[in-house]
């Protein structure tokens, strides 16, 4: 199983300690003493799974991307916030033991690669911490190809439809995965490109995707 570029779980398990320690309001309202106030909680926890297919695949997504789910994405992808992963990945962590528990056995995990620049700016990767505080297991991780790392960080949102795919198409690779059954993870799941091309990597390397399952999906 690829696991390059994946943080050391210490790293992750560091930032979440650091994050018992920092000064909290809720990132919904500011209330004091809570990363998430109960009443946040009790939004975040109305806020609806989204199903949607991906290249013929069932997409899984915790949450819809909108309101508070979307801001505490950021808050944790952006600012950094790791005390917002334990109330985000409960929901996806189960969505991931649950696609395992309908998967064939010794179905394997796989992440969609974060983008180099996000990656780098982070230094920790939010699906695994995700993942870690929400009980799942270790995920390998695709790889990008040459032209992916070259084609990465072009905004995509000044493209239309059809360039946005043809852009994607090649960007990655999966590899050890001949006659794998496959689960895909990401973060946010938007036109579901990257998705995509992340179930053609894994169909060209003879795996087989069974599920993908996001922490949020972009309604359509
Ligand atoms: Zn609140």
């Amino acid at each position: 199983m690829p696991q390059h570029n994946v943080p050391t779980p210490w790293r992750d398990a560091l930032l979440a300690v650091l994050g018992l320690f920092l000064p909290v309001a809720c990132l919904g309202c500011g209330q004091p003493d809570h990363a998430l106030c109960p009443p946040c909680r009790a939004v975040l926890a109305a806020t609806p799974r989204r199903v949607r297919l991906v290249a013929g695949v069932r997409l899984d997504a915790a949450y819809e991307y909108e309101g508070l789910v979307r801001i505490l994405l950021l808050e944790l992808k952006l600012r950094g916030r790791v005390d917002v992963a334990r109330p985000l990945g409960v929901r996806f962590g189960a969505l991931l033991r649950a696609a395992l528990a309908e998967a064939p056995a010794g179905a394997v995990v796989l992440r969609i690669p974060p983008s180099p620049a996000g990656a780098r700016r982070r230094g920790f990767d939010p699906v695994v911490l995700l993942l870690a505080r929400g009980g799942a297991r270790r995920t390998g991780q695709l790889r990008r190809t040459r032209a992916g790392r070259a084609r990465a960080g072009h905004g995509q949102k000044e493209r239309s439809a059809v360039e946005r795919v043809a852009a994607t198409v090649g960007t990655l690779r999966a590899s050890g995965v001949t006659g794998q059954d496959v689960v895909l993870v990401d973060d946010v799941v938007t036109t579901g490109v990257t998705m995509a091309e992340g179930v053609r990597a894994v169909r060209a390397g003879g795996g087989r995707v069974v599920r993908c399952v996001a922490v949020a999906s972009v309604d359509d």
